[in-house]
């Protein structure tokens, strides 16, 4: 039973983060990168037209209570790679970044050092990693609030910590807590632990099963949608990627986990609880932004924690890399219940990603704009959805409907989840993909369906001709849609490629969310060079294996059967994983497996084996047979039902093509 976990574990891991080695980017930095054309350069100017570069309180807040500037040895190693962005240039994009992108950009590479948030108690690292790692002082020691993604990142800026805090520098760090379920909030755990093994550690409700359960059994195809939002592949210049919206992008290294001791709001919604002597008031998040996530008022500092319930923009009601719908209607009303219960005490105001906010008129200004751009665009979707408009309308028409308070905010813009298809989401959420529209219940799959449109639009030359007439006018979305058939259609079109790169990265140059520039332009990379490999992902360690159950292990491996392979080769087996029996039955090419009281009489075999075992083969640390031979695993009845197992599984290809889709026909000289 050979299974390849560790993709899954990287991909589960990442959560909104990439995972892929900076060095790759900059080698291929070179592919692809024209200049805007006169188009773009017009429509970039018209965005700039449109907003208010005047609000310099982001910027402000970004700047205040720097403590120590982060020197060379510390690495800054994020921050230098993108060290063409003059972090004095916010209202100065290039031709080729859309300017409000570009001010955000700019405000996240300002980002160096130590921080202080309220003298003496709070203080934050920001600029090591996609999120910020803080420190709140408790009555013995310090208490960090989320850990970085990986051991390397949280053991440097811990170094830095200790070195320029202005007093307590000697102390312990004594406490541990996870906002939420992404890897950019826990990652670095063990660089904590082993520097302070007694630390106690807090997570928000259900961390550890949902950390395991969100990003599994999609994970091949998160992990390759990853790289594309993430530009993983693009250099780190003005024609590759610029921000990763949150901040300047992630840490390289090992993500670990350390289970917490205790998860919060089991006992409700509200949990108060004395870390360290220190009160804190823990509210259940989940289901906004992660499906496990918490948000804390510290009421002796007046001290609000929002963790990634918000940051300076909008976030993903969907992100594109691929996961379930989040639910704006939830987020917009837990934004407002910070605000009833602390909005009139509350002095200041700091989370895992953005600079803090400090005087309570500022913050409850930014939490109500950010519960109601959340609430706008969850009620104006199904508004127009009640009145007939459907998914593909919903992306241009919210912008219609939004009121001007939230166009002119810039914490509100979407940099990381825009407004487009965010109203996707909730249209999604509520009613399905499906539209009601009998011509879309069931359309040729995409390769057919693209070969009948170039036939019926007069062939594939007719298609480039109108096309090259809207590029050449500015006009690249339809272009791109058209252009799309004809290399569906026909990989090997190079004058259609062509022309489909340069329409993708001209709407990237335009676009004003980070993802979107970046899958833009990874697609225009795609189809100029073909696809390129991301590089290795990150050494996930076998902290977050552990704690997943078996039946979600099972699960997984039934998402790897061929059911063409399996169809003829039925089997039921019992396995017994640290004293927890699952029967587990092939039939009809489909695995499926139940968690049973004892094992089911009549199996065709019964295994048993221990939790370490189970997690080395699923690791591809051992087989079943070396256990069996070292009686780590014992089998009664028929030993040949893993063999049947093996036999029916198909390893995922983690490198799948995008744009076009399976190309495999096109020589591969294509590329050169
Ligand atoms: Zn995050």
């Amino acid at each position: 039973m050979k299974l390849r976990y560790k993709f899954v574990l990287s991909t589960m891991l990442l959560s909104h983060a990439t995972a892929f080695a900076d060095e790759h980017a900059l080698a291929i930095k070179d592919a692809g990168g024209k200049p805007a054309t006169q188009a773009t350069v017009k429509a970039n100017k018209a965005f700039a037209e449109t907003l208010n570069f005047k609000d310099v309180r982001a910027f402000e807040n970004d700047d205040k209570g720097l403590v120590a500037e982060f020197d060379k040895a510390t690495g800054d190693i994020i921050r230098n790679s993108f060290k063409f962005i003059d972090v004095n240039s916010a209202d100065r994009a290039p031709d080729t970044v859309n300017p409000s992108l570009w001010r955000q950009a700019v405000l996240n590479q300002r980002a160096k050092g130590l921080y202080e948030v309220l003298p003496g108690k709070i203080y934050q690292i920001r600029g090591t990693d996609l999120a910020s790692l803080s420190f709140i002082r408790g009555k013995t020691g310090w208490i960090v609030y989320d850990v970085l993604t990986t051991k390397e990142a949280s053991a440097q800026s811990l170094k830095f910590f200790k070195e320029n805090v202005p007093e307590g520098g000697d102390l312990p760090v004594v406490a541990m807590l996870y906002s939420h379920s992404h890897a950019d909030h826990f990652g670095g755990a063990r660089a904590i632990e082993d520097a302070y093994p007694n630390v106690k550690v807090y997570g928000s409700k259900n961390i550890t099963k949902e950390t395991v359960d969100e990003n599994v059994l999609a994970g091949n195809a998160m992990s390759r949608r990853t790289a594309y939002q993430y530009g993983a592949t693009l250099g780190r210049n003005e024609n590759g990627i610029v921000d990763a919206a949150l901040s300047k992008g992630i840490s390289t290294g090992e993500i670990t986990y350390v289970t917490p001791d205790y998860e919060l709001n089991h006992k409700g919604e509200l949990e108060t609880l004395k870390v360290d002597g220190l009160e804190m008031v823990f509210l259940d998040a989940s289901g906004t932004e992660a499906p496990s996530e918490m948000v804390t008022y510290i009421p002796s500092m007046k001290a609000l924690w929002t963790g990634e319930v918000t940051y300076q923009g909008m976030h993903n009601v969907y992100t594109l890399r691929g996961a379930k719908v989040r639910d704006s209607l939830k987020w917009s009303k837990k934004i407002n219940e910070m605000i009833t219960l602390w909005g009139d005490e509350v002095e200041v105001l700091f989370g895992s990603h953005s600079a803090p906010i400090w005087s309570t008129d500022e913050i409850v200004d930014y939490l109500k704009m950010q519960r109601d751009a959340y609430g706008f665009t969850h009620n104006q979707t199904l508004r127009l959805a009640n009145n007939g408009y459907v998914l593909q309308d919903m992306g241009d028409k919210i912008y219609e409907v939004m009121p001007e308070s939230i166009q002119k905010s810039w914490h509100t813009n979407g940099y990381h989840g825009t407004y487009s298809h965010n109203a996707r989401a909730v249209y999604n959420m509520y009613l399905g993909y499906f539209d009601m529209n009998p011509a879309n219940l069931n359309p040729l799959p995409i390769k057919p369906e693209s070969a009948k449109f170039v036939e019926y639009m007069g062939g594939a030359q007719a298609i480039i001709k109108k096309a090259e007439q809207d590029i050449t006018n500015g006009e690249y979305r339809f272009a791109a849609t058209a252009l799309n058939k004809v290399v569906q259609a026909d990989p090997a079109n190079l004058k259609a490629r062509a022309l489909l790169a340069d329409a993708f990265e001209q709407m990237g140059y335009q676009a004003e969310g980070a993802g979107w520039r970046n899958i833009y332009l990874t697609g225009a990379q795609e189809l100029r060079i073909g696809k390129v490999s991301p590089g290795a992902p990150k050494t996930a360690s076998a902290d977050i294996l552990a704690e997943m159950a078996p039946g979600m292990m099972l699960d997984y491996i039934a998402v790897k059967v061929d059911s063409l392979k399996a169809q003829h080769t039925p089997f039921t087996v019992n396995i017994t994983v640290s004293g927890d029996t699952y029967f587990v039955e092939m039939s009809n090419g489909n695995l499926s497996n139940i968690k049973v009281e004892k094992p089911k009489k009549g199996a065709d075999a019964t295994i048993s084996l221990s939790g370490e075992g189970f997690t080395k083969i699923l690791l591809g640390q051992a087989k079943l047979a070396d256990l069996l031979e070292s009686k780590e695993a014992t089998i009664e009845g028929d030993n040949t039902v893993l063999a049947k197992l093996a036999g029916s599984l198909v390893e995922f290809d983690d490198k799948f093509e995008i744009v076009p889709f399976n190309s495999k026909s096109v020589d591969a000289n294509l590329y050169k």
